[in-house]
């Protein structure tokens, strides 16, 4: 098989070929035709994640072995299966849920394999979609694509999973609840698209940038708020009529935390999704006071990889712009440090010939 494997920290893609393994049970080897690059990429390339004033998370952790192959937002075909698989090789093209644990742990038999403590993430674990072809190890983790856009849809299995994975997490909400999705990207925009697809009523947006917070208007936000003001924290909950039900952060540094908990109301939730790196201190008293949760999140399980393909195949969701150029070394190499500059307007998506 092709691959285009990263030697170490900061190292380009070089294409190599490593060996094409025999395939048991249910395993089954897709042929990449898309396969998104991520800003994750960037931080793994980097061979570590910015911690803030704790210092840096060495990806090593997470069980990457170098020569490494990142990409985990992939679209294919079928090319090889298994003697137990049902799937055939052939022309109808999967999108590849990439978040895959260890398959016996008690979150994996509950579905939930993104909390699995020995997970092996296609791309982390395994061997990801930087490549002409990808070994999966179960059948299961093929959903078809059906007739969305296959760029895009290689992109559901990242930021669609992670958005999808959030809102599930602060919702059913009453319908006087406000809901703030902070950070109005790709990630926080489709996070809005979403809420409003699944019947959410009061949907708050904060961002720094009036021209993203008129797109998120469009896509159904109700309150939008520009934090780049001298009490960000006052502002929210002024212009959300009161104080906030809950947050979804998917800036997550240390001002954006601290304006969210500033804004709960009794009860409040506060769901930390970005990995822009920083810390908050919020007097213990007051969280035990007010009753709050601070949960995490990070990607999403298979189910909810299947509920948002479903609800793409059914509702209007954003698709944001989408660059595809042709598969190569070369390509990923400059998509990485595009994403690395700032230089990145939308997503980049590999397409193979
Ligand atoms: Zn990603
Ligand atoms: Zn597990």
């Amino acid at each position: 098989m092709q691959v285009f494997a990263v030697h170490g920290p900061g190292e380009p893609v070089k294409e190599i070929e490593v060996p094409t393994p025999e395939l048991a049970g249910k395993e089954v080897i897709v042929h990449i035709t898309h396969s998104g690059v991520c800003h994750s990429d960037v931080h793994c390339q980097e061979g570590h994640f910015d911690l803030g004033s704790a210092g840096k998370l060495p990806i090593a952790a997470s069980g990457v072995q170098w020569p490494a192959v990142f990409g985990h937002e992939i679209v294919g075909t079928v090319v090889a299966a298994g003697p137990e698989a049902t799937v055939q090789p052939g022309d109808t093209q999967y999108i590849v849920f990439p978040w895959i644990g260890c398959g016996k742990c008690q979150a994996c038999r509950e579905d939930r394999e993104n909390y699995c403590p020995r997970g092996r993430n296609l791309s982390v674990g395994l061997r990801g979609g930087f490549a002409r072809e990808v070994w999966v190890p179960d059948e299961r983790y093929l959903i078809e694509l059906g007739d969305l856009d296959p760029a895009w849809g290689a992109t559901l299995a990242c930021s669609g999973v992670t958005s999808y994975s959030a809102v599930n997490k602060v919702l059913p909400r009453g319908e006087e609840d406000v809901v703030a999705v902070i950070g109005a990207g790709g990630v926080g925009l489709m996070a809005v698209a979403i809420l409003n697809a699944l019947g959410h009523q009061k949907i708050a947006v904060v961002d720094v940038s009036d021209e993203n917070l008129e797109i998120a208007k469009k896509l159904g936000a109700t309150i939008t708020f520009n934090s780049k003001v001298e009490n960000p924290t006052a502002g929210l909950i002024e212009a959300a009529g009161g104080k906030i039900a809950a947050a979804i952060d998917f800036v997550n540094n240390g001002a954006t935390a601290s304006m969210a908990l500033g804004a709960l109301q009794k009860g409040g939730q506060l769901v930390s999704v970005g990995l822009f790196g920083g810390e908050h201190t919020y007097p213990t008293t007051l969280l035990a006071l007010q009753v709050f949760t601070i949960q995490g999140n990070f990607v999403g399980s298979l189910p909810e990889l299947k509920a948002v393909v479903e609800l793409a195949r059914t509702h209007d969701l954003p698709q944001l712009p989408i660059v595809e150029l042709p598969l190569s070394a070369d390509n990923i190499n400059a998509s990485l440090e595009d994403l690395a500059a700032g230089k990145s307007r939308g997503r980049t998506v590999l397409v193979a010939d």
